[in-house]
């Protein structure tokens, strides 16, 4: 069974990057309030998530790391879960066969809390501890058993980049989750909770950015789109400046880049790029989430429809003139 784990961990867990998104994504799915990512050496040597959610219980814990052992219901599915279906109930049994992972976690219910250590997918006992409310999941020595993938990681600097742009992600889509990011000893996002999604855009990209941004909103009766796209006439961004959220989850998708880019075609001043924070919500049965194994990617049931509401909505914002 471990060496299926190892080979399901091969699919999604590519880098210390893809552990951190399992387990922050774990974290929000628990109802957390607040989220701690420490990460040392890029995450190649230590990431620890912390949460004051709604914890794992002594019996339960042995089961959170067995494949296919999932606590989440079926029925929310397409809305909640449009970022890990598919891959559900094995994120930390994959992690946990591919290194050593230490689970603390107290739920409201229990009175002290529990712990288990699990090294390679071999699990120890589990053993009482004192622990606030929540959960703690701490990775140490990624891929230390599978040497190929140990090799093929990259710098601490380059793998830390990818951990800053997940954590990046999720805390764009989760602005009433207080995040925190610290690499070593040292604080590299301090994200209080906030109903302004634009002063957790500021936090990422500079006030320059936040500034030159101008609010969305559409509503077609299905799809509706929010969020902010730099103004053509002063835009500040780079090109990674896209960010696409898709029901409450990051996604990635080529054809509604292509709208935004579309959108602010012959606007844009030479050297200036497209940028946009776009929120789209649409109908579950809109959207098959079974494409991606990350589930980063998702195909539309109409996507010539979503494309044109978001060249529509942000061409139309473009064109008026109250901007
Ligand atoms: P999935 O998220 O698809 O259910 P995972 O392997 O990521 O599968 O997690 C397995 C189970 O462990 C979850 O269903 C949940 O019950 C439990 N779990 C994992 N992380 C947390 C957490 N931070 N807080 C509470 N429960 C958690
Ligand atoms: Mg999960």
């Amino acid at each position: 069974p471990n060496l299926v784990n190892q080979i399901a961990a091969g699919e999604v867990i590519e880098r210390p990057a893809s552990v951190v998104k399992e387990l922050l994504e774990n974290s929000v799915d628990a109802g957390a309030r607040r989220i701690e990512l420490l990460i040392e050496k890029g995450g190649t040597e230590r990431i620890r998530v912390s949460d004051d959610g709604c914890g794992i219980s002594a019996e339960q814990l042995p089961l959170a790391v067995t494949s296919h052992a999932t606590s989440k219901l079926p029925d929310d599915d397409s809305l909640f879960h449009v970022g890990t279906l598919g891959f559900r109930g094995e994120a930390l049994a994959s992690i946990a066969s591919v290194s050593q992972m230490l689970i603390r976690s107290r739920t409201e219910a229990g009175s002290e809390g529990a712990e288990l250590r699990i090294r390679g997918g071999v699990l120890e006992p589990v053993a009482p501890c004192g622990c606030p409310q929540g959960t703690s999941i701490e990775i140490r020595n990624l891929f230390f058993n599978t040497p190929v993938r140990r090799k093929f990681l990259r710098t601490p600097q380059t793998e830390r980049g990818h951990i800053v742009e997940a954590f990046t992600r999720l805390a764009l889509a989760n602005p009433q989750i207080h995040m925190v990011l610290s690499n070593g000893d040292k604080t590299l996002y301090d994200l209080p909770q906030t109903e302004r999604w634009v002063d957790r855009i500021e936090a990422f990209f500079g006030g320059e950015v936040s500034d030159s941004l101008i609010p969305l909103d559409s509503d077609d009766g299905q799809i509706r789109i929010s969020g902010y796209a730099c103004d053509p006439a002063v835009s500040r961004g780079n090109n990674r400046m896209q960010y696409l959220f898709l029901n409450g989850r990051f996604i990635r998708d080529r054809s509604l880049q292509h709208a935004l880019g579309e959108a602010y075609r012959g606007l844009l001043m030479v050297g200036r790029f497209p940028v946009g924070f776009l929120r789209v919500s649409i109908p579950p049965e809109m959207v098959d989430v079974n494409v991606h194994p990350c589930k980063l990617e998702v195909r539309f049931t109409d996507g010539g429809r979503i494309y044109s509401r978001v060249l529509q909505t942000l061409r139309h914002r473009f064109l008026s003139t109250d901007m």
